[in-house]
């Protein structure tokens, strides 16, 4: 992921409590957010949950029912699209399919009115850059999807926005080529300072590319943090759920101290013992989401009484770099333990039906109140 140092002097997107109605129907509702200079910004959320619709209003293509957009200051509210420092790269590359590559890129600035020189040395800056210059006569298709993939970057870089919106720019690569392609936008964005905005469905993605993410259900913004915070501390059930895969236990809360907390967990037959707080009512009823890869799993009982459970091993599915064990617990709930295959001898492996104890540091799980 690209954890890069955000200067969070230079605000560069405001947006302002904006809401979209289509109708009735609320598309975007009351989002306030702020994308800094040279951050990858990744809108991720479910199909239909308003990330293209906000995309959209960044653009200038929907202008919002309320509230405000500002781009480096300026209200955008009276500024059509072709007059915002933005561009927008779309989820189908909107190629020209009877124009080279070369040609595709050079559209938009022929447009602009620049001279003839002026145009084929920027063309050709930019297919060097995307390494794309020995395909500069090619029509796309007769380009990978990769390729096509990079001359839509290139045609929406080559007019220099200050801002480049990409509506899921990786949706139509396979994933070997996804992933390849994702370091090399990083790369890109890293080169030329643009401020990428980008809209995805994609967990991984948003997670391998993204200085923060804003994570969106049915038209709101509800986390906004960097891959990590989002990943070790969601705020919500939502949120856990969303990235990547968690066991979600429910509880009751039975203390709570300002550097601890512990909750009554009938369904892991144990007390949880959290070594961070949270704030909430006494006896309230919560969450505790616990992720797969931070539960240990071992043969033998480990000292102490909290944060242990047992069970028995019911699946086993071999991923490769990992294993996922599926455990039964006495109260019949299953659980999800990955743990990584460093081992290459496969004999002292825990194999179906061994009884197991499963276990966690204090730091592991995070209390969820909503
Ligand atoms: P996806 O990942 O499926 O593209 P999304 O999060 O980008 O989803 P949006 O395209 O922003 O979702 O749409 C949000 C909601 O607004 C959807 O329920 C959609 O049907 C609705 N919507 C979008 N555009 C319009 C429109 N022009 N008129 C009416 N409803 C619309």
């Amino acid at each position: 992921m690209a954890e890069k140092t955000i200067d969070r002097s230079q605000e560069y997107v405001r947006i302002e409590s904006v809401t979209k109605r289509f109708g009735d129907f609320v598309a975007v509702d009351n989002v306030s957010l702020n994308i800094y200079k040279g951050e990858i910004f990744c809108l991720l959320g479910g199909s239909g949950c308003g990330k293209t619709t906000l995309l959209r209003m960044l653009a200038g293509f929907e202008a919002p029912t309320s509230g405000r957009i500002l781009i480096d200051g300026q209200d955008m509210a009276s500024t059509p699209p072709y007059e915002r420092p933005v561009n927008m790269m779309f989820q189908s590359y909107a190629l020209f399919p009877h124009m080279s590559v070369e040609r595709n890129v050079a559209f938009g600035l022929e447009q602009e009115g620049l001279t003839k020189a002026e145009v084929s040395n920027r063309v050709a800056d930019m297919l060097d850059i995307v390494k794309l210059g020995e395909f500069a006569r090619r029509k796309p298709h007769q380009l990978s999807g990769g390729q096509r993939q990079r001359v839509a970057l290139a045609r929406a870089l080559v007019k220099r926005p200050k801002i480049l919106l990409l509506d899921e720019p990786l949706g139509a690569l396979d994933k070997k080529l996804r992933e390849h392609t994702q370091f090399e936008l990083i790369n890109l964005q890293e080169r030329l300072g643009v401020t990428f905005v980008v809209v995805t469905h994609d967990q991984e993605e948003a997670m391998t590319l993204a200085t923060r993410i804003g994570v969106m259900n049915k038209g709101q913004i509800v986390q906004v943090g960097t891959p990590t915070d989002i990943y070790e501390f969601p705020n919500s059930r939502f949120v856990a759920d969303f990235i990547g895969s968690v066991n979600i236990f429910e509880g009751q809360l039975i203390e709570d101290e300002p550097g601890h907390v512990r909750i009554r967990c009938p369904e892991l037959d144990t007390t949880v013992f959290v070594s961070h707080g949270i704030s909430s009512a006494p006896d309230a009823k919560v969450s505790v989401a616990i992720r797969p890869e931070k539960i240990e799993m071992t043969r033998g009982a480990p000292e102490g009484a909290e944060n242990l459970t047992r069970g028995i091993v019911k699946e086993i599915a071999y991923m490769g770099d990992m294993s996922v064990y599926l455990v039964k617990l006495d109260s019949g709930r299953m659980v999800r333990v990955t743990i990584p295959n460093v081992e290459r001898h496969a004999d002292e492996r825990i194999v179906w039906d061994e009884a197991v104890h499963l276990s966690w540091h204090a730091s592991s799980p995070v209390v969820l109140s909503q």
